[in-house]
């Protein structure tokens, strides 16, 4: 096949809503490119150095044809690696390679990993509220929209609306109480299937907010209210605790939207840990390594549900639809709809309808970017205060 040579690498760091998107773009002699998300909001800086100074002088002149050499070779040239700036900044590369693949080859990229294996994948939409009826509200209009699954928070992460027992001078943070927090997501999922039954499928995302025998306490304790996962109910220093909680009870376990290693997730899937995996495709180091990790997950019985903040770009949101719709166990995608503005700068931006995300079906990922507006949004620096949770006594917990 004759080379499709890389001329250009150029990286993008933009701020059209509330987060510091990172797109890169490669160009290649052919005028094809590509566009990858190499998303990173709380270090952005970060990963746009490693592209335009690590990354971009090492593939200049390669062919473009070969993504899994090109991967290979990113991901070793540190000799230090699987960490997240890294590995965000490969994946924004690798995405804009399959891109350029999939409109050399002419079709979307779903065509060409092989097809499709379903018509649409389900999507699940966040509803929170401080309180039940704040949340009901929120949960009637996203069943209005037409989702059948919802993920189901009360104040956020750890919950925000309780009377806690402080000690005097307390300094910043976010704090929470674990046992006020664990006692209220049950209250929350009673109330849910008394209103609504057992026809919608609720999701609920502990955050990594609780301790190892409290996360298997809540584990069993909302086994009856059947929610359709559980999200990091552990942190991930910590998984190895989910051997003891699945001997316990039948509550399906979602987890790694923090994995950046192999040896991560590995465990977890072959000795059949969790239900899900939820890893972020552009952490992992793109879609090169998506792929050989759904595979791996189909052979022990793990389903998929990417991780789909709302700090990713819509390419990202977008290589998350062709691999689910290629992927015969991908199950299930977490969204959040974009603002105006960055729908603008992202024409071809992926839509939710009746709560079911369908095929792509331009070439490649499918998703233009308009670089010119994304000029006039530069990067914004954010404390991340939530990221500073605290339990009573003020110390520090996993966010
Ligand atoms: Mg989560």
């Amino acid at each position: 096949m004759e080379p499709t040579i890389i001329t250009n690498i150029t990286s993008f760091i933009t701020n059209p809503h509330r987060h510091n998107l990172i797109v890169v773009k490669v160009e290649t002699n052919k005028g094809i490119y590509g566009y990858g998300c190499a998303t990173f909001q709380q270090r952005p800086l970060a990963v746009q150095t490693i592209i335009d100074e690590y990354l971009r002088p090492l593939l200049l002149g390669r062919d473009a044809n070969h993504i899994e050499d090109n991967w290979q070779v990113m991901m070793v040239n540190s000799y230090w690696r699987n960490g997240p700036v890294i590995n965000n900044a490969i994946a924004g590369i690798d995405m804009a390679l399959w891109d350029i693949k999939a409109k050399l080859a002419n079709m979307p990229l779903y065509q060409l990993f092989g097809g499709k294996s379903k018509n649409a994948i389900a999507a699940y939409a966040h509803a929170d509220g401080l309180t039940i009826e704040e949340l009901f509200s929120e949960v009637d209009s996203l069943l209005e929209k037409g989702y059948r699954h919802i993920r189901c928070q009360l104040g956020k992460y750890g919950g925000k609306n309780h009377n806690m027992h402080l000690p005097k001078q307390i300094g910043n943070g976010e704090y929470f109480d674990p046992d006020i927090y664990r006692k209220d997501v049950v209250m929350m999922f009673r109330n849910l299937r008394e209103r609504y039954g057992d026809s919608i499928h609720f999701l609920h995302d502990v955050h990594e907010r609780l301790f190892p025998n409290e996360a298997l306490q809540l584990a069993k304790d909302l086994e009856p209210f059947n929610p359709y996962f559980l999200e990091d109910i552990l942190p991930p220093d910590q998984n190895e605790w989910l051997v003891t909680l699945r001997s316990q009870c039948s509550t399906p376990i979602a987890t790694g939207e923090l994995f950046n290693n192999p040896l991560e997730w590995r465990n977890l899937i072959v000795n059949r840990q969790i239900d899900f995996i939820r890893c972020h495709v552009s952490q992992i180091g793109g879609i090169t390594p998506a792929l050989k990790l759904a595979a791996l997950c189909e052979n022990f019985g793990v389903r998929i549900a990417w991780h789909g903040p709302s700090d990713m770009t819509p390419i990202g949101v977008a290589v998350n639809t062709h691999l689910n719709i290629h992927l015969h166990n991908a199950a299930i995608q977490e969204i959040q709809e974009p603002d105006e503005r960055t729908k603008i700068m992202f024409p071809g931006n992926v839509e939710v309808v009746d709560g079911y995300i369908y095929p792509i079906e331009s070439n490649g990922i499918g998703v233009e970017f308009d670089e010119e507006l994304a000029h006039s949004y530069p990067v914004i620096y954010r404390k991340h205060e939530w990221t500073e949770a605290r339990l009573p006594n003020g110390s520090i917990h996993t966010p």
